[in-house]
């Protein structure tokens, strides 16, 4: 079955795959004649390019929400369209059935490497998978893959939980060497950002540009801090100090925990859950989970952040303050299309009156 006859099974519209292929574009801040060249990797990609995904010290969270889209949608269809040939939550062989699968795709090579958890650096005793320690897995796995991505936190840092003391894993890029290597860090990993990353090497055929963390700069260019809709409470000097009291409904949650203005990511112009919400959306302060900080050195969670020193002893300029949102919706539009895209709906960002 073509591309548009995909699309139309799924009661999806020709105009919103572009408009994905659009937001992808804008994104990655790329010329916007590279529509045309994301749109077609995306239809190439009905030929179902080949992935390998290895769990290792996980709970198996990037799995679920990876495989957790909301009913047909674009970014449903992107993600039918990967073979994935090893995946040992999802798959149904299991045994040498397994096994074979995972050698036989290796021998072809040029394959994504998907790689979820934390990866032990020195004991064998334990995270064996077919009897071999997990490590030696990946670097195995790794060397004939095109791509390798590292999906969530504990993949990325060999942080996470995993990571809480005592610590005994390390990163992708601890073990992966001379191969592209995206990360893709949070707690568990964001959907959309897989979907963009996938469809920009398929159409660029590199990775996109990254940070010092491998991390791609359009989803982690930014402090959380500086986007937030409730930043205008904190310019105000207003910090919720009771869940209780309704009367601090949509203040500031940094005297609760809220590590925005240490997390660099795009959490608050592109909402979670196919643009349902996000964390502070919903009151709850950011954990940093994209963070190499996070869990441990930003734990405890809810300890009040306020020793920061950000704002405090600040003067509040409630003008400046509204410039200054205005002037970060601005800034933040890029990235902020592609959620609302993904989604087939969008955040309208910035609404106090929503904020829980
Ligand atoms: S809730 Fe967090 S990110 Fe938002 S303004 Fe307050 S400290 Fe910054
Ligand atoms: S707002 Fe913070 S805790 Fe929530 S998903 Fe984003 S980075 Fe993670």
């Amino acid at each position: 079955m073509g591309l548009l006859e995909e699309l139309s099974s799924k009661r999806i519209e020709r105009r919103d795959f572009l408009k994905l292929c659009g937001a992808v574009t804008a994104a990655f801040s790329l010329p916007l004649t590279f529509q045309d060249h994301i749109a077609s990797a995306a239809e190439q990609a009905m030929a179902k390019p080949r992935v390998i995904w290895l769990e290792g010290q996980d709970c198996a969270g990037c799995s679920e929400s990876f495989l957790a889209t909301m009913n047909p949608s674009v970014a449903e269809l992107v993600l039918d369209t990967l073979s994935i040939r090893y995946h040992e939550t999802i798959m149904g062989a299991s045994g040498e059935v397994a096994e074979k699968a995972l050698r036989d795709t290796m021998k072809e090579g040029g394959y994504i490497l998907v790689v979820e958890g934390s990866i032990p650096k020195a004991d064998d005793r334990f995270c064996l998978v077919g009897g071999k320690p997990f490590r030696e897995t990946v670097m195995e796995v790794a060397e004939n893959a095109a791509l390798v991505i590292g999906a969530g936190s504990c993949a990325m840092y060999g942080g996470g939980i995993p990571g809480a003391t005592p610590s005994m894993g390390g990163g992708v890029g601890e073990f992966v060497k001379n191969k592209p290597l995206i990360n893709l860090p949070s707690c568990p990993v964001k959907p959309s950002r897989l979907v963009a990353t996938v469809l920009y090497y398929l159409a660029a055929k590199k990775a996109p540009p990254l940070d010092s963390y491998n991390r791609p700069v359009a989803f982690y260019g930014s402090l959380i801090h500086d986007n937030c809709p409730r930043r205008g409470q904190f310019e105000k000097g207003n910090f919720l100090t009771d869940w209780n009291d309704p009367e601090q409904r949509g203040y500031c949650l940094l005297k609760k925990g809220c590590k925005g203005p240490k997390t660099y990511s795009d959490c608050a112009q592109v909402w979670w859950n196919e643009g349902a919400s996000f964390c502070m959306n919903a009151g709850a302060p950011c954990a940093g989970c994209g963070q190499p900080e996070f869990y441990k050195e930003f734990s405890p969670l809810y300890a009040n952040q306020e020793t920061l020193g950000i704002g405090f002893g600040k003067s509040v300029n409630v003008d400046t303050a509204g410039a200054f949102v205005i002037g970060a919706t601005a800034a933040g539009v890029a990235v902020h299309g592609i959620g609302r895209v993904i989604a087939g709906k969008g955040p309208d960002a910035n609404k106090e009156d929503e904020l829980g």
